[in-house]
């Protein structure tokens, strides 16, 4: 029996109501399985601001630090909206959580299920079986925190020049490659590099590091795309790729792409890790205020992180699972939120979708 410590991060808008339809799905497990889970909530972003005054509180910090791992929600919305940038809650809680943990490799699956197929914006012949795609993304890296990064006075004309500095060392490209292999071969052995190697000195280095690296999985395939065809080829058909590697810019605007391209943002979840196990996962979307509050948000994304977790922090593979494929059997018995809704389903609320995952684990 192994004990592990959670924290529950629920933050803002359709946040908390999901979170709660995923520690229904957690307790159900809790009680058929050996391990024991210790969960802490803790206020995060637009919350955090009215309660404590800032996005990332110090008392919020010291509670992810005594855990495994944390299970974020979402967060911001319109009423934080008008603060300064870094003291809205995504600028001021996210960015520094990623930052103080180290989460350097973000993984976001991209998974259309056949039977929702129906939900994506792509031809129906391009997605009728569905597709699985998994995308790594370097979190720490690149054109979000090279530098220079300022905008200063322009030498010619009068105007200004803004400068955003895209920087990579070997050691961070090899560390995110080695987690992308890592995962390859526990699926379908296939990393596809996404590069700009045509003009780019960075990628110049990725494609150099990420070859060596691949020597050491002989059992995984290694290939090469230019971003641009990625984008493309996505549309065409995204059920080509098993895992895209991306510097952090591509691995942002593709991984959007992907999740628009499987029809819901409320199925999708993702995990960012460091060295060791510690992680911290969440859904890929944001706090939806449209339907904040209304009980219709579909907790799968967050029910699905939650799996995420179990898998990278707790090393609980059987349990991890078990919650995906009671979220397949709920979906392949008729139940959906409004977002994934069609003829013939049975349209339920938030809650009611954790409890009918919880029940069929
Ligand atoms: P969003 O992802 O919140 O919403 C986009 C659309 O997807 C909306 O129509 C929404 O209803 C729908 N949607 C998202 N999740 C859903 C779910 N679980 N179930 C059903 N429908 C769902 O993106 P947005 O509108 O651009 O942003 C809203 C707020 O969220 C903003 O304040 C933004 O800054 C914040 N945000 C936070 C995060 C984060 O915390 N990681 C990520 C993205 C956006």
């Amino acid at each position: 029996m192994k004990k592990f410590k959670i924290a529950v991060l629920a933050g803002d808008g359709i946040g908390p109501e999901v979170m709660k339809a995923s520690i229904a799905v957690l307790e159900a497990l809790g009680k058929s399985c050996v391990h024991k889970f210790e969960l802490t909530e803790a206020d995060v972003g637009g919350i955090a601001i009215d309660r404590h005054g800032k996005a990332l509180p110090d008392k919020t910090i010291e509670i992810c630090r005594a855990s495994d791992a944390i299970l974020f929600g979402s967060v911001g919305g319109p009423k934080w909206e008008k603060l300064p940038r870094e003291e809205q809650p995504e600028r001021g809680a996210l960015l520094p959580l990623r930052k103080l943990f180290g989460l350097y490799a973000n993984l976001r699956p991209a998974v259309c299920y056949p039977q929702l197929a129906h939900s994506s914006p792509l031809k129906p012949e391009t997605v009728k079986d569905g597709f699985n795609v998994l995308v790594v993304r370097e979190l720490t890296g690149g054109l979000y925190f090279g530098k220079p990064k300022e905008t200063v006075k322009s030498r010619e004309g009068g105007g200004k020049m803004a400068i955003d500095t895209m920087v990579y060392t070997t050691s961070e490209i090899k560390r995110v490659a080695i987690v992308a292999f890592e995962t390859a071969k526990k699926r379908g052995k296939r990393v596809t590099l996404v590069d700009k190697a045509n003009v780019l000195e960075t990628s110049v280095l990725w494609r150099e590091v990420v070859k060596s690296v691949a020597r050491g999985y002989s059992d995984v395939a290694l290939d090469f795309i230019y971003v641009d065809n990625a984008a493309m080829q996505i549309l065409k058909n995204p059920g080509q790729f098993d895992v895209l590697l991306c510097e952090n810019l591509f691995g942002d605007i593709l991984s959007d792409e992907l999740a628009a391209a499987t029809g819901s943002l409320g199925m999708l979840p993702s995990a960012s890790l460091t060295d060791g196990t510690f992680g911290m996962f969440e859904p890929a979307g944001g706090t939806a205020p449209d339907i904040a509050g209304k009980g219709v948000a579909n907790p799968i994304a967050q029910i699905l992180s939650l799996a995420m977790l179990l898998r990278f922090s707790c090393k609980l593979e059987k349990e991890a699972s078990r919650i995906e494929k009671a979220v397949e059997r709920t979906l392949q018995d008729g139940f959906r939120t409004a977002d994934i809704f069609s003829d013939g389903c049975r349209k339920i609320g938030t809650a009611e979708m954790g409890e009918r995952i919880a029940e069929r684990l």
